[in-house]
């Protein structure tokens, strides 16, 4: 499997090269989304490992950069990124490449970890997962690995955003499950004071039916005082892949056409 893909038609980071630092067939991840569109876990964890040799992402990263020119590199793939416990040696490597903005795409468990918040302390962009507004809900939409609390999750993400000078983004997958709690939502947005908050529902297929444009419009109304992008209205960049060959291998819709993963 390649660790670097893409550049993927992201509608909210522009074109984006995605680095997956777990690079597993099946996903390893600290949450079991209902909503989520990989395989089967293959591991449901919080503990973090090595998945990756950070040589074979310098050899793809510096190839990916000659042949194309994206908006931004962004750590995404099979699962939670910072599970990857090699994660700050690849930051390094991919800062030592190129001036481009690196981004994370994260599920937020692990940002209640000081080593993870200092790693990604070194990025341009956070897009942390805020799914639900309590303990119940975070369990019924996220079934989170055991020792994942929404309580501890929720901490991480309000510390994490204090420290971070970068862009930090909140992304909310809404559906019928939790269509309800947007306004619960919209008050922990307003405390934790993203720069951006990213209203998403499950457009890709999946178990799980998305809401319809003017339900997730009324709950973007919610949200009144905050910057809020949507993923009915935001616009997609033209991209070119790379490697048109496994990302059709892979499936229309796959976490490498959309970078989706957490
Ligand atoms: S949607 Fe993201 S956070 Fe949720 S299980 Fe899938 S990979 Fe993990």
């Amino acid at each position: 499997m390649k660790i670097v893909y893409g550049p993927v038609a992201s509608w909210r980071l522009g074109k984006s090269l995605g680095v997956d630092l777990i690079c597993s067939p099946n996903r390893i991840c600290s949450f079991d989304c209902i909503y989520c569109q990989l395989e089967d876990p293959e591991k449901l964890t919080k503990n973090r490992e090595s998945f990756i040799p950070i040589g074979k992402l310098k050899t793809e990263l510096q190839h990916a950069l000659k042949q194309t020119t994206p908006d931004v590199i962004t750590l995404s793939g099979m699962g939670e990124p910072s599970l990857a416990n090699n994660m700050d040696e690849a930051i390094t490597i991919i800062r030592k490449s190129t001036d481009l903005p690196i981004a994370i795409l994260t599920n937020s468990t692990l940002l209640c970890e000081k080593d993870v918040r200092d790693s990604l302390g070194r990025l341009d962009i956070i897009v942390a997962k805020l799914d639900a507004p309590d303990e119940k809900m975070f369990r019924k939409i996220n079934q989170p690995a055991e020792g994942v609390t929404f309580e501890k999750t929720l901490e991480g993400i309000k510390t994490m955003r204090k420290k971070f000078k970068g862009k930090f983004a909140i992304q909310i997958m809404f559906m019928n499950e939790n269509k309800e709690c947007a306004s619960q939502l919209a008050e922990l947005s307003r405390e934790i004071k993203p720069d951006e908050v990213q209203i998403n529902t499950p457009l890709r297929p999946c178990d799980v039916a998305p809401l319809p444009k003017d339900e997730l419009e009324k709950n973007e109304k919610m949200f009144h005082g905050l910057n809020t992008i949507s993923v009915y209205t935001s616009q997609k960049p033209a991209t070119n892949p790379l490697d048109k060959m496994e990302l059709i291998k892979e499936g229309e819709g796959s976490y490498k056409i959309e970078n989706f993963a957490s």
